[in-house]
């Protein structure tokens, strides 16, 4: 089934995929490397976690690895033209709760890296940025974070110009929803088959389905009757609700400079939560704090957490309880000013999670041709420059043993207590009372 040649499915046009496909065809520009996305890459909406108006950018990581990938992604991010245009350095002003800002200046530090980057008094930060951040709540606030070398990249526009600059070197694109993988009579992987029936094959199988990707290794379990292929509990498919505000001409002068802001909290108080620059059609956005699984029977006794099936995961329908909680978000950063202000644009968006907030980058033990490399954790998006270059090396087998350790498919993985972002609801619990007859 499979051809001599080293051929390259991959299944997914999210950060993960497209970054991915960038690297592997840039180093083996006759290599047939083929995306499959249910999604056209430059539709008006899609349902990835990586297409959408912005994403924070930032190395500000207690994790000394993340750290040490933010900045090499940001130095791309700052430098090739390629991704330049679509990344601003606004700065990040971040609340800590903790000894967070001690932490990530410690790992700038250790990295022997240079940035402005300070830990100041609440009431200095107050007074930053025109007092942008007066009102918020700093409950329990130990120091703010100012790094002025962070900030957000223009998310969607990007993931559209990368996967053309990728097609332009010979990257294939079908547009397609992938039902189950193929496997050879050995057991390996051959490649995908489409709910149309399509067989897409290949020596190389890539997975970077983002939260749908428990869901598709279950189907291909029942229809394989390889069991091992099943996900388990290394990922979960958690929502999260964001929103967004259009500024008015006469606010806008108060907003336009601002960094971005978080929230910053302890594992016992919550997710952190984070509130965007304006868009340049002037559109402020937040996310909130409920992360939320969707646990459903995918099969007949089989419960595995995946996006709402019907068209485009459901994510512009949101419940009025999941609204409150982006209220809650705008208020803990703009307080009583911001109490009027109307709410323009609401979506659920799907990300996949580890309970250590680690991504899989690892072949899948149960197949040899199979490889995993997704699982964002809600912080994946910022890798996007670079984080293809490691999946190659995975591939290769030249992944250096600490990030093949972090990434495995297969290895302990801590409880989530201490992973504030791990979801912890259910989406049913957050849908509107619906009226009794
Ligand atoms: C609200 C929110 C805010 C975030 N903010 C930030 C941030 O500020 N900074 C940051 O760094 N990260 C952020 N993240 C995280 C980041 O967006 C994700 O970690 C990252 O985009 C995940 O990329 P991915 O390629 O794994 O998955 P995705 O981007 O979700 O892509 C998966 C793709 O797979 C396709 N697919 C799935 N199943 C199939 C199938 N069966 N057949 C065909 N196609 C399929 C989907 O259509 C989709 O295009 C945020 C996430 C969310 C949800």
């Amino acid at each position: 089934m499979a051809a001599a040649q080293p051929s390259y499915i991959i299944v997914g046009a999210g950060v993960f995929g497209v970054s991915t496909a960038l690297h592997l065809i840039k180093k083996y520009p006759q290599a047939s490397v083929t995306i499959v996305d249910r999604d056209q890459h430059d539709a008006d909406t899609r349902v990835a976690a990586s297409w959408d108006w912005n994403k924070v950018v930032r190395a500000d990581y207690d994790d000394v690895v993340y750290c040490q990938l933010g900045i090499e992604a940001q130095d791309v991010f700052k430098s090739d033209p390629l991704w330049k245009p679509y990344f601003f350095e606004t700065g990040i002003f971040w609340t800590c709760r903790d000894d967070y800002a001690d932490a990530v200046i410690g790992n700038y530090h250790k990295l022997g890296r240079k940035a402005d980057l300070k830990s100041i008094p609440v009431e200095e930060a107050k007074k930053l940025h025109g007092g942008v951040f007066g009102d918020a709540d700093y409950n329990g606030v130990k120091s703010v974070l100012i790094n002025k070398t962070s900030g957000w990249a223009a998310a969607g526009d990007c993931l559209r110009a990368v996967t053309k600059e990728a097609l332009r070197l010979g990257v294939k694109y079908v547009v397609a929803e992938v039902a189950s993988l193929l496997f050879n009579e050995d057991g390996s992987c051959g490649g995908v088959r489409t709910i149309g029936g399509t067989n897409i094959e290949a020596t190389h199988t890539i997975l970077s389905t983002g939260a749908y990707t428990p869901k598709l290794l279950e189907l291909s379990a029942e229809e394989s009757g390889i069991t091992r292929l099943r996900a388990g509990d290394r990922i979960v498919a958690g929502g999260i609700t964001t929103g967004m505000k259009v500024l008015d001409e006469d606010e806008l002068p108060t907003y336009a400079a601002m960094p971005v802001g978080v929230q910053g909290y302890t594992a016992e108080l919550g997710p952190f939560i984070g509130s965007l620059p304006p868009t340049k059609d002037r559109q402020l956005k937040w996310w909130g704090q409920t992360i939320f699984k969707n646990t459903t029977e995918v099969l007949p006794g089989r419960h595995v957490s995946a996006p709402p099936e019907r068209p485009e995961y459901n994510q512009w329908k949101i419940s009025k309880k999941l609204k409150k909680d982006i209220e809650h978000a705008r208020d803990v950063f703009y307080g009583t000013k911001s109490k009027s202000w109307k709410m323009e644009k609401h979506r659920i968006c799907w990300d996949a999670f580890t309970t250590s907030s680690d991504f899989i980058i690892s072949p899948h033990s149960a197949a040899k041709g199979l490889y995993v490399a997704t699982c964002g954790n809600f912080h994946g998006w910022k890798f996007f420059p670079i984080i293809g270059k490691y999946v190659m090396q995975m591939i290769e087998g030249s992944l250096s043993t600490e990030l093949a350790d972090k990434w495995a498919w297969d290895r302990e993985r801590p409880d989530p207590k201490d992973f504030a972002d791990y979801p912890r609801h259910e989406l049913r619990d957050f849908e509107d009372n619906r009226a009794k007859l």
